[in-house]
């Protein structure tokens, strides 16, 4: 059932030109499941060949017709959202009913792009003399360069994809080799809608050799990529050295503050949950739980229960609420934090472990008295582990929660309007969620400051990314 993934270049699905591919693995069995393809230098030369023929095309495409063919793409994929959560399950391990809410999640996401396709408006600006007309008008930027991860194979390539066909860009997305047909189904939509040869390239690889290749290249005009900090930094850089533009969604470690007024019940509910979706292989996951020491106890009680009871397993049984890890990186990844954290004194409440030897299976893990010094308080842990800590002083916990240098989400439970407030200006994050997990939607921004990046990848501010501003001055003769 699950299908192996070609490169998808100017209007067509090929294999490599070399005919290498690369094996995929099932993360809940650890089997080899299927193949994705490899480009070499001539497929992305042929990658961007097909993309500078697109833009002339799709450029020159009204706005709503772009519409009508985001809209059509966002019905095909809702329609085809069992089977592609299934093979998303497959390759990436998280629960199937996370995997199909992702697949119609892109519809909307798509929907709304679709819209703002529309609402690319420029303006007039008051002239200083009778019979000038000075206009701004929004243009597309050109062909983009986009690079996307494993965690949510769709999401994040949806994202970047819509809104460059919604501004009428080209693109070359180059999707995550451990999750590829996902993505692939995603590219199918698109095509299935009606967007032209050389709209949109589909390739995989080596993910520095892709990079390094098409950032500098005279034909792309844009970069985009989601992915840890230190790939984002160099990515920026070797942008910035080609004067490209950039959008980079990073790495977090979301502080999640639960003040002593806080509805207890609700927080342990709302952040536990969305603790260990998708394992923890979340850019927002909440990853330092700041506790007043008054609801401490009540706290932790409450995420252990939770998280003791978290039937984890493969992510097509249906009763799996906690999928594996999608590689076995994130396993010794999460050993080392455990270990760490442990040798400098911390305790570990649940958890802590592997799960059997097959897959990449982890424990849903709770740790107290985790010393700051721990690596998993400083670097983001992009797991199923949460260290739970007390505090007692406003300035004291706002001090903590804005130390590092990620600012891409951040929590808070209170139940006084002023408390949410003081906390809701006081942190220094890209996104900000009070009382209940409010992040992700279309419609709003998406994106982090500091080291979690530039840009945003929803809301309004989104498709902006994709534009120039051009002014133009003119008087009648
Ligand atoms: P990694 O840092 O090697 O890779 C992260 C992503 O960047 C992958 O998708 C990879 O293909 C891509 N990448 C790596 N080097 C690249 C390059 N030179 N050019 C273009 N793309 C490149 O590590 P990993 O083991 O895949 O993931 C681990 C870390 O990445 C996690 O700890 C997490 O911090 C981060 N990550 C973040 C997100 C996110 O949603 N922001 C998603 C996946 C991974």
């Amino acid at each position: 059932m699950y299908p192996n993934t070609q490169l998808h270049i100017g209007g067509s699905w090929v294999g490599g030109a070399a005919g290498v591919t690369i094996p995929v693995l099932n993360p809940a069995t650890g089997e080899t499941i299927g193949t994705v393809a490899k480009a070499e230098k001539a497929d992305l030369d042929r990658a961007l060949a097909a993309a500078e023929k697109g833009f002339q095309v799709w450029k020159k495409v009204g706005a709503f017709d772009r519409y009508k063919t985001l809209r059509k793409a966002a019905d095909i994929i809702r329609s085809r959202a069992d089977e592609i959560g299934k093979i998303m399950s497959a390759e990436q391990g998280k629960p199937f009913i996370e995997a199909k809410g992702e697949t119609l999640l892109a519809g909307d996401i798509m929907d709304w792009f679709a819209e703002e396709a529309r609402r690319t408006y420029g303006r007039v600006v008051p002239p200083r003399a009778e019979g000038v007309y000075q206009l701004v008008v929004k243009e597309p930027v050109g062909p983009v360069a986009a690079f996307t991860p494993w965690n949510f194979p769709i999401n994040q390539a949806v994202r970047k994809c819509s809104a460059a066909i919604a501004a009428g860009c080209s693109i070359i997305l180059k999707g995550p080799e451990e999750t590829p047909a996902a993505c692939a189904a995603l590219v199918q939509a698109y095509l299935d809608a009606g967007v032209p040869e050389g709209v949109v390239q589909l390739v995989y690889g080596v993910p520095s050799e892709i990079s390094e290749y098409l950032i500098p290249h005279p034909v792309i005009r844009k970069i985009t990529f989601t992915g840890s900090t230190p790939v984002g930094k160099h990515l920026s850089m070797l942008a910035g050295a080609h004067m490209k533009r950039i959008t980079m969604e990073l790495g977090g470690h979301a502080p999640a503050i639960v003040f002593e007024d806080a509805d207890v019940d609700t927080a342990v509910k709302v952040l536990s949950a969305n603790k260990f979706r998708n394992a923890g292989q979340v850019c927002v996951a909440p990853t330092r739980f700041l506790v007043h020491e008054k609801v401490y106890d009540q706290f932790v009680d409450g995420f252990v229960k939770f998280a003791k009871g978290l039937k984890v397993g493969d992510g097509m049984d249906k009763d799996t609420r906690m999928g594996p890890l999608a590689n076995d990186r994130r396993v010794q990844a999460m050993e080392m934090f455990v270990s760490d954290a442990v040798s400098k004194g911390a305790k570990v409440q649940t958890g802590g472990k592997r799960i059997g030897n097959k897959g990449n299976f982890f424990e849903p893990t709770v740790m107290t008295d985790v010393p700051l010094e721990a690596r998993i308080m400083n670097e983001e842990p992009f797991g199923p582990l949460a260290p739970i800590s007390a505090f007692s002083d406003f300035d004291a916990v706002v001090r903590e929660a804005n130390r590092l240098p990620y600012g891409l989400a951040a929590y808070a439970y209170t139940k006084s309007a002023k408390t949410a407030a003081a906390i809701g200006s006081a942190f220094e994050s890209g996104m900000v969620s009070i009382n209940h997990h409010g992040l992700a939607l279309p419609e709003v921004p998406f994106g982090g400051i500091k080291d979690s990046g530039f840009g945003s990848e929803g809301g309004s501010e989104a498709i902006e990314a994709y534009l120039n501003t051009k002014f133009i001055t003119q008087v009648g003769l």
